[in-house]
């Protein structure tokens, strides 16, 4: 039997006609089809400045690296996020402070962030999980109390809006990802947002090498000779193949999304309830972009994942907590609600694409499969 994906991409043949205009250019890395990404991506979220990158992760580093952030600064994070954000920072040389999280919604616990403020503290970086908002307006006001950037990690949340708002359209910056599996992707990519004129260049110049004036060049698909070299910078610029994919993505994300709030809408109808299964809190997905389905399994996880496989169905956990690994392990660290979450969370399928059979074979098995223990 093949087993049904926990995530797939939606690409066909648009996307194919769009990379072939990129092809018949003869420019195939950063250029117009990357200026005109960033010009609708700006439209879509209502946000001044976007500058693309190769990564989510790179947009991240990015970001922090322009606001200076580095060695003996401590960046407060939760621990309970995919370790690219965790990676972004220690690339910098700045200290992770690892925060714990919700247990209903699974995001940054503001009160542990609180606790968590040291003179050192220089960014505080929420994860909006799943793409459901974290408290934004708790997170920016102690911000501002202790002089704090805020740098989201919205690589969950293309689309998802905090109070009518878009995630990207306020707050310092806002760092997304079009990786494979993202809510809409490049094949692989990110941006950096924000809406302060003074940091665009810093950003830009970063991104390519540190060179001062050939990103408005190669937007014209031209490149010039004589160029001058102004800071530290890296190779993170988007290509144009990649932004030709990102367009025709983003013309498709309303569709895209749509279906997966009808799936994940399903999923909860049908789990609500059950014995040994915890929804995660959701406010009915409203102004959502949602990025994958969740829930909890009191008991018995992992054995439930083992009888899926068995049963066609792919499952994942999302994710190992960043506190756990050999490399970031520290001596008294204790996040407890991150430490029991990690025992029951579980990702079920969900993707554009997948079929209505496909949607009730998972609710049958994961049914089954939690009496069945
Ligand atoms: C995907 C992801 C990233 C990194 O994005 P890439 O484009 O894969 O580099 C960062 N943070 C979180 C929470 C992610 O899920």
């Amino acid at each position: 039997m093949d087993l049904i994906p926990v995530s797939r991409p939606s690409f066909g043949e648009e996307e194919l006609a769009s990379v072939k205009t990129v092809f018949d250019s003869g420019w195939l890395g950063l250029g117009a089809q990357v200026l005109e990404f960033e010009q609708e991506v700006g439209k879509f979220l209502g946000a001044k400045n976007v500058v693309c990158t190769n990564a989510g992760t790179t947009a991240l580093h990015l970001a922090l690296d322009a606001l200076g952030i580095g060695k003996g600064d401590e960046v407060i994070v939760p621990s309970f996020t995919f370790v690219a954000t965790i990676q972004a920072i220690t690339e910098t040389g700045a200290t992770p402070v690892f925060c714990d999280i919700h247990a209903d919604d699974l995001n940054m616990d503001i009160n542990d962030v609180r606790k968590k403020i040291s003179p050192k503290t220089k960014v505080i970086m929420p994860v909006h999980y799943r793409g459901i908002p974290c408290d934004m307006d708790e997170i920016q006001s102690l911000a501002k109390k202790h002089n704090l950037k805020v740098v989201e990690d919205a690589a969950h949340a293309f689309g998802s809006s905090y109070k009518g708002k878009k995630i990207g359209s306020f707050g310092d910056i806002a760092c997304f990802s079009f990786d494979p599996i993202k809510n809409i992707s490049c094949g692989e990519g990110g941006a950096v947002v924000f809406q302060d004129d003074i940091l665009l260049e810093r950003v830009q110049q970063k991104r390519i090498l540190g060179i001062d004036r050939d990103t408005w060049s190669r937007y014209r698909n031209e490149r010039s000779w004589f160029y001058d070299v102004v800071t530290q910078g890296y190779r993170y610029h988007m290509s144009n193949i990649s932004a030709a994919v990102g367009l025709v993505q983003l013309k498709k994300f309303d569709k895209m999304n749509r279906r997966k709030i009808e799936v994940a809408t399903r999923y909860d109808a049908a789990f609500d309830g059950v014995e040994g299964i915890t929804l995660l809190r959701n406010e009915g997905y409203k102004e959502i972009g949602l990025f994958v389905y969740i829930l909890k399994i009191n008991k018995g996880r992992n054995e439930l994942m083992d009888y899926l496989t068995r049963n066609g169905v792919g499952s994942g956990v999302h994710y190992i907590p960043s506190h756990v690994f050999s490399f970031y392990k520290k001596e008294g660290v204790h996040l407890p609600i991150t430490e029991q979450i990690y025992d029951e969370i579980l990702t079920l399928p969900l993707f554009p694409d997948i079929t209505d059979a496909q949607v009730e074979h998972v609710i049958t098995s994961v049914k089954s499969g939690v009496v069945a223990r």
